[in-house]
């Protein structure tokens, strides 16, 4: 089945606007993606006709809320493949995901034990660990990439022991692309009987994600990386490890028993959830959940492989070009440099041209320093952007080169 980029696009308002009068060339996803009608009209629907708060109420709209929030969190176990729904625990994102289990994790850390990191990390995969381990007198190690930015999959291996407690590491690295093969690496990690988490914020628009296939103990994510609304993500972990995890914010929801002086905590998922929730956040993204399971995932696949390959085939051709991340298993990115250019430079003129990308050190700073570049220019695709796009962008970039010369 061919993939209709045309009619998916309509589903998008914004990708109708324009910039500056020019069409919107919207490259910068791996940021956060756009959201389809079916997204907004469902936080419409729901504040238009059911906002209440959850789990209390004695009354209809409550009870209306709940059904609707707490079928969000089936949609969600359903699209990771979780065992059971209690093991979707609602965050405002990944960053916060990652915070939760370094929570735990830190109560549970010893002064012995080893976190294993890869330099390819966001900083909310690097920095979070590295001040937990702080506070545990544990320590971190950081897996070595190649220069190509692919894991060095031996060096990774060779940093495992019994002393590892967490290996934490990402799906796909938002500033390179890079795909990790996190099912064989999980598995090398359950060798030494390391927790695993998986850092999905990049890999969870891209396609299948089966949590009970790959293996792993946590995967979190935003649902703004997914056609969903900012301020929601997911934890996804495991029953047996989260019943016994120490708890993290504390308050209403998440308690069994309260006296003055001493609580008891409720059981999964509501142990980790104090407060009210983000609950048309839920709603909006498991809208966004259903739109894209609807989607043809060969299709669309195939449709960001055919961008990523003609943006790659360009930027080869393109002189003064040097790209940043050539990892063999790679979607959805291309970071580059144009020589003599800062890249901020080149983001501003092609701002001015409609075309929307990031630049500066992608949240990774110790990378970029590992790879010995101030930051990138980065475009970032989705399953709406266009060949026609792609080649917009390589224009703007030919006008950019002869500007900035
Ligand atoms: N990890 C990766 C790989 C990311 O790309 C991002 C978002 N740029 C994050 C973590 C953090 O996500 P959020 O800001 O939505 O919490």
């Amino acid at each position: 089945m061919s993939f209709d980029v045309a009619s998916l696009r309509k589903q998008f308002p914004i990708l109708q606007r324009e910039v500056d009068g020019k069409p919107l060339v919207y490259l910068d996803n791996a940021a956060t993606t756009q959201k389809p009608q079916a997204v907004l009209d469902a936080i419409i629907d729901y504040y238009t006709t059911c906002n209440a708060n959850v789990h209390r109420g004695a009354h209809q709209l409550s009870d209306e809320a709940t059904r609707r929030y707490e079928k969000a969190r089936d949609a969600v176990a359903r699209f990771v493949n979780a065992a059971a729904r209690e093991e979707i625990i609602w965050t405002s994102g990944t960053t916060e995901g990652i915070n939760l289990v370094a929570n735990g994790l830190a109560q549970l850390l010893k002064d012995t034990d080893e976190v294993v990191v890869t330099e390819m990390e966001h900083h909310a995969n690097l920095v979070t660990w590295q001040q937990a381990c702080k506070r545990a007198g544990a320590s971190l190690k950081i897996a070595p990439i190649h220069d190509n930015g692919e894991l060095d999959i031996e060096a990774f291996t060779a940093l495992l022991s019994p002393a590892t407690r967490l290996v934490a590491m990402p799906h796909v690295s938002n500033a390179l692309g890079t795909v990790n093969p996190v099912k064989m690496l999980t598995a090398e990690a359950k060798k030494v009987d390391a927790w695993v988490l998986i850092d999905g914020a990049q890999g969870i628009a891209h396609g299948n994600v089966d949590v009970q296939d790959i293996g792993c103990d946590f995967y979190v994510f935003s649902g703004h990386k997914i056609f969903a609304p900012t301020g929601i993500g997911v934890l996804w972990g495991k029953r047996d490890v989260l019943q016994d995890w120490p708890v993290w914010l504390t308050g209403g929801e998440m308690i069994q028993d309260v006296t003055y002086q001493s609580a008891t905590w409720g059981v999964l998922p509501n142990r980790l959830e104090a407060g009210t929730p983000n609950i048309a956040g839920a709603i909006g993204l498991a809208a966004a959940l259903n739109w894209f399971s609807e989607l043809d995932t060969r299709a669309l696949q195939t449709h960001e492989k055919t961008l990523l390959t003609s943006a790659h085939e360009q930027a080869q051709a393109f002189e003064g070009l040097r790209m940043i991340g050539t990892a063999q298993d790679k979607i959805g990115v291309l970071s580059f440099l144009l020589e003599g250019a800062h890249p901020a430079d080149v983001g501003f003129i092609l701002d001015r041209q409609g075309i929307a990308i990031r630049t500066g050190d992608n949240c990774a700073q110790p990378l970029m320093k590992r790879l010995g570049i101030p930051g990138t220019a980065r475009a970032s695709f989705s399953i709406y952007n266009t060949l026609d796009e792609v080649d917009a962008l390589f224009d703007a970039l030919r006008k950019a080169r002869t500007m900035l010369a």
